[in-house]
């Protein structure tokens, strides 16, 4: 039994996300997804394995359960990202980031303008390996999982992510998450191998 989670209330993202797009995103398509898979795996091969390897696993095979399982892994994911206040990347994650970039500043212009090539609904991922950053835009529900990329953030780029609070204007959406809303301790923790 897969469940989902939030770590915090629906309004501890307000203003950046609204209590009204966590009540449906969460309560809704996020719970959604988990239930979906949760009826889809039971009593199947896949019923007791961990979300990552019914990813690996069904990816190929079956793109019902990927889709349900991946869809759950990528939100669970999205919401450790997020945090308030997020403020600036610290430690390995922040080194890397300037070696590879020169500043905070131009690595989120390139995050931003790399997440404004998603044509339609998918998923925004900085990944790292080997001490490279590389971001990877996912369309629909794929993600890096079982790919040789650590995921280390993550930004939803599905409309349901943004509507209710920024109607058509992604770019804005990307720009908040970016400069004031990313749990950059999380992203450094999964850099460090601590996560
Ligand atoms: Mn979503």
């Amino acid at each position: 039994m897969i469940q989902a989670q939030i770590p915090y209330g629906n309004d501890e993202l307000s203003p950046i996300l609204s209590r009204e797009t966590l009540d449906y995103h969460y309560g809704k398509h996020h719970c959604g997804y988990v239930k979906t898979l949760n009826s889809l795996i039971v009593g199947t091969r896949f019923a007791d394995l961990s979300l990552e390897e019914i990813i690996v696993k069904s990816r190929n095979v079956d793109r019902k359960i990927f889709n349900a399982a991946a869809q759950s892994f990528n939100h669970d994911f999205y919401w450790k990202c997020l945090k308030l206040s997020g403020g600036r990347p610290i430690g390995k994650l922040k080194s890397l980031m300037e070696n590879q970039f020169g500043s905070f500043e131009e690595f989120a212009d390139k995050y931003r303008s790399f997440a404004g090539d998603m044509f339609g609904s998918g998923w925004c991922w900085l990944t790292e390996e080997n001490e490279t950053l590389s971001f990877v835009n996912s369309p629909n529900a794929e993600n890096p999982v079982g790919t040789s990329g650590r995921p280390i953030c993550v930004i939803d780029l599905w409309e349901h992510a943004y509507y209710i609070d920024y109607r058509n204007d992604r770019a804005s959406y990307v720009t908040k998450i970016l400069n004031e809303c990313i749990n950059w301790e999380f992203c450094n923790d999964l850099v460090c191998g601590q996560t």
